[in-house]
């Protein structure tokens, strides 16, 4: 059999995958990217568009944010709208001058493949039948083929990145007995589609109706992304282009003469709403980020920036472990992560809780959901968890004192 070694092995060319291999690269240490779709297909999947604070900045910091500062738009608020009503929660204002940038996620991909390919490292497409062996040993390896007709090549590393989503295989590598999985399914699925249409409004909009929730986004200046919350069992067969439309204007509705700007629908599919969190997130000397540990619904936007701040605490040990000879942030790097991944997931829980129609509510907890939402629109206070949460936590580096000074009082 084929062997290479290389520091770390990297499964999975998605955010988490190409960052990882991007940052630890600026630190001069050696990764080897191994992913089973083609460049066409990594480069054409349209999935998040919301990138955090924190996202933007570590896009930028690490010299990949050109485009996105040149073709992402800086929004500076959201709007919650209810009862035929706008309500705009000041991102901005609320959170100290902070915002999020609508830059699709294929777009960063893009960006971090072609960084990936000029500094001549090395990212492997279409590779087959990945299996991680010795995870728990200082010398870990990952079996391939380059290709489905490829031979059987070993990858011995120091440590193994699996950055290969929720369906991937590192996560089952983790003996079931080391691994506890918490999950949540929600009783709907978003449908999305894609629109060739101007924006309907600057900022992206959060409706709450009776008929269900529905989210006006947008992708560019020229394609808009909307979606409609509907039955976890539907099928996409079942929703025509016209009862498309028909449901997003009944539900967009408003009292203030607001329209929808139509378009020619060009893709569209039903995701299913779920949480899942795996913990720990490390296993000997494999460590998961991303998708691969963890799931949110996507009405708070937090996916794929979970994954970057994942891999930036991830490159930020393994460098520490090379340079200073540190291990004690790998070790910490589960816990670390775990504390704000479980903040995500609250928020995430939290929007979806906030925003949908669940089958299962009376006419009491409907009222209840109402409540919280003109209370999130009219208090300081209210709106500014929502802002605070939807620009991002700041990512930790170490795990920090339990209270800070401002909430004790000290
Ligand atoms: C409709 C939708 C809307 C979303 N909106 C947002 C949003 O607005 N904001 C946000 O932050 N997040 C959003 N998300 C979530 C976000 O897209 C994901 O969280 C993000 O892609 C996770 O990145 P990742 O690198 O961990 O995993 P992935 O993007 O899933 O990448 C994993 C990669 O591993 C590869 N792989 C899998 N198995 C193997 C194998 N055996 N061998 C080799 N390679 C393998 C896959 O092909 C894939 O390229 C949304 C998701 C969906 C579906």
């Amino acid at each position: 059999m084929r062997t290479q070694r290389t520091q770390v092995g990297i499964i999975g060319a998605g955010p988490a995958g190409l960052m990882l291999a991007h940052l630890l690269h600026l630190q001069g240490i050696e990764s080897v990217v191994l992913e089973a779709r083609t460049k066409e297909e990594v480069e054409g999947t349209i999935r998040a568009g919301v990138l955090e604070q924190g996202t933007v900045d570590v896009l930028r910091e690490s010299g990949v944010g050109a485009r996105m500062d040149r073709e992402g738009q800086v929004h500076r608020g959201i709007e919650f709208r209810f009862n035929g009503q706008g309500h705009r929660i000041n991102l901005h204002h609320l959170t100290g001058g902070k915002h999020v940038m609508v830059y699709a996620q294929h777009e960063v991909l893009i960006d971090l493949i072609e960084a990936r390919l000029k500094s001549g490292g090395d990212l492997r497409f279409t590779v087959r039948d990945v299996q991680l062996h010795d995870i728990d040993t200082d010398s870990p390896k990952i079996r391939f083929r380059r290709h489905a007709d490829g031979e059987l090549e070993e990858l011995v590393c120091d440590f193994v990145a699996g950055c290969d989503g929720f369906h991937g295989p590192s996560r089952l590598t983790i003996p079931a007995s080391a691994r506890r999985e918490y999950q949540k399914s929600f009783p709907m699925g978003w449908l999305g589609v894609l629109v060739e249409a101007p924006p309907s409004s600057e900022e992206l909009i959060y409706c709450r109706h009776e008929r269900g929730f529905a989210l006006v986004s947008t992708r560019s200046p020229e394609v808009q992304r909307l979606y409609l919350q509907v039955d976890a069992t539907d099928d996409i067969r079942e929703w025509s282009d016209d009862r498309i439309w028909s449901e997003l204007h009944a539900r967009l509705a408003t009292h203030d003469g607001w329209t929808l700007k139509e378009g020619r629908i060009f893709q569209k599919n039903i995701v299913a709403m779920r949480s899942f969190v795996v913990e720990p997130m490390q296993y000997g000397r494999l460590f998961l980020a991303g998708d691969a540990a963890h799931i949110v619904p996507p009405t708070g936007a937090k996916g794929l920036n979970l994954a970057i701040s994942d891999v930036c605490v991830l490159a930020r040990g393994i460098a520490a472990f090379y340079r200073r000879n540190r291990s004690d942030l790998l070790q910490a790097y589960s816990n670390i992560c775990l504390r704000r991944v479980w903040k995500a997931e609250r928020f995430s829980n939290y929007m979806t809780s906030l925003l949908h129609r669940f089958p299962s509510h009376s006419p009491f907890e409907e009222r209840v959901q109402l409540a919280e939402l003109d209370y999130v629109t009219s208090s300081v206070v209210g709106a500014q968890t929502i802002a605070e949460n939807y620009v991002g936590l700041p990512i930790e580096w170490e795990a920090p004192a339990p209270v800070t000074a401002a909430v004790a009082g000290h």
